[in-house]
């Protein structure tokens, strides 16, 4: 399997530096991934290549004039028939790992970045299947949010990471947070590995997982569990965390 990603920006030169290293670079090698840059100020029409003008009614800062962002994404969806369109932007719907997979499984997707105050409400409107928001704040452009989602919903295309097993149980896998993790030394400046986990019994180790997970998930992110389909074994392990905490 593999999947298409349109980044249409005023700034691709962001994007190689963090989207050529590590695993995405090995996963556009293997073409399991393949990532197309388009400059926004190509569509632009005028000398000065300007991508952005003053706001009608007034205020600070820019706005992103539609038709360079209007031409770009007609002139990508020939490239790429079928890609659904997504804006990054605040006001988007937040991108979490549900949304992610639900990413992994289009074979060509369009990320459109903002800049300055935003972009003309008639893009949004008529040229945007899907509005994604990476978080509950404001950054200065859309290309570090497309970043994100690139690399969060690459590594869900199969053949991206080389070990798949590791999907199935990290945090958000189900909406629970994954349990600790220890590597060597056993022990580290006095503190010890959990026995458990050196015991080699495999049956211990999965419900002291389980256990830590649940007990994360508590302490950490407690309306997560909502969202769990606990089972009978969960459930009890809940009750004698929660008389632990
Ligand atoms: N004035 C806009 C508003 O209040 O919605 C914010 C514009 S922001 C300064 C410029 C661009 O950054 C946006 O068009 C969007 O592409 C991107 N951006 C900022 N925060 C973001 C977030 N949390 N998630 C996704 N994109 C974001």
């Amino acid at each position: 399997m593999a999947i298409e990603f349109h980044i249409i920006s005023i700034f691709p030169g962001m994007f190689e530096p963090v989207l050529n290293e590590s695993v995405l670079k090995r996963a556009r090698e293997k073409g399991c991934l393949k990532i197309f840059l388009h400059d926004l100020r190509d569509y632009a029409g005028d000398r000065h290549r300007t991508t952005d003008d003053y706001p009608y009614g007034g205020g600070s800062g820019m706005v992103m004039k539609p038709a360079p962002l209007a031409a770009a994404i007609e002139a990508v969806k020939e490239k790429a028939p079928g890609a659904r369109v997504v804006m990054m932007t605040p006001q988007g719907v937040p991108f979490t790992q549900a949304k992610a997979l639900e990413i992994s499984a289009w074979e060509k997707v369009i990320l459109v970045c903002g800049r300055y105050e935003g972009v003309d409400e008639r893009i949004r409107q008529f040229f945007v299947d899907e509005e994604l928001s990476i978080g509950d704040y404001v950054l200065t452009g859309g290309e570090l949010a497309a970043m994100v989602v690139v690399d969060a919903v690459s590594r869900l295309v199969p053949g991206v990471l080389g070990c798949e097993g590791s999907l199935k149980e990290e945090t958000f896998s189900e909406p629970m947070l994954e349990y600790p993790q220890y590597t060597r030394p056993e022990n580290f400046r006095g503190h010890a590995v959990p026995p458990v986990l050196l015991s080699g019994n495999h049956e211990e180790i999965r419900k002291w997982r389980r256990r830590e997970s649940l007990s994360r998930t508590l302490a950490k992110r407690p309306e997560l569990l909502a969202k769990v389909q606990l089972g009978e074994e969960d459930i009890k392990m809940l009750e004698t965390i929660e008389r632990i905490v």
